[in-house]
């Protein structure tokens, strides 16, 4: 297809992100799983529902926008959950493991947070005044993660994976 006009790429980018919320919605538990802090499980663990709903907003962009709902496969997602994936299947420190965890989260919301800021911009551009305001929604969710994430990190669980190495360098 030829992106000759700004609704081709608006179609074109809410493809892509519904089917990167998709992966996600796969993802997530995985890492709630993995993460060893309770605090840090449950962020993951309500992301995961919210992730759901951000789903069924897109759903209803489609349909304001009078397209069927359908995804295109989105590789930067599906890198970003690949890398994290690998550091999941690492051995190391519950504090460490931890830290990247967050690291591979906060790495997902940044990639949302531009999706769904260029793709509300577009829905306003393009008149679609429904679908900006639901994706609006989806990119303050996003921010409100992303600002969890880092209190998180920076509320012990960095610190704690510092102190980690530290110790093993004391012993050595
Ligand atoms: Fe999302
Ligand atoms: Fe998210």
């Amino acid at each position: 297809m030829s992106l000759d006009s700004l609704e081709k790429l608006f179609i074109e980018e809410l493809k892509d992100i519904y089917n990167a919320e998709k992966q996600l919605t796969r993802a997530l538990p995985r890492m709630a799983k993995a993460a060893d802090s309770d605090q840090l499980r449950e962020a993951f663990t309500l992301h995961t529902k919210e992730t759901e709903g951000q789903i069924q907003r897109l759903e209803r962009v489609f349909k304001e926008v009078g397209q069927a709902v359908r995804g295109k496969k989105c590789k930067g997602m599906e890198g970003l959950i690949e890398e994290g994936k690998e550091k999941m299947e690492e051995e190391g420190e519950p504090e460490v493991l931890d830290a990247a965890l967050i690291a591979s989260a906060q790495k997902v919301e940044h990639y949302e947070i531009a999706a769904y800021g260029c793709l509300r911009t577009y829905a306003e551009l393009l008149g679609y005044s429904e679908a900006a305001q639901l994706l609006q929604q989806n990119l303050e969710e996003e921010e409100a993660t992303d600002k969890k994430l880092n209190q998180l990190a920076e509320g012990g669980i960095n610190e704690q994976a510092a102190s980690v190495g530290a110790e093993e360098e004391e012993e050595e």
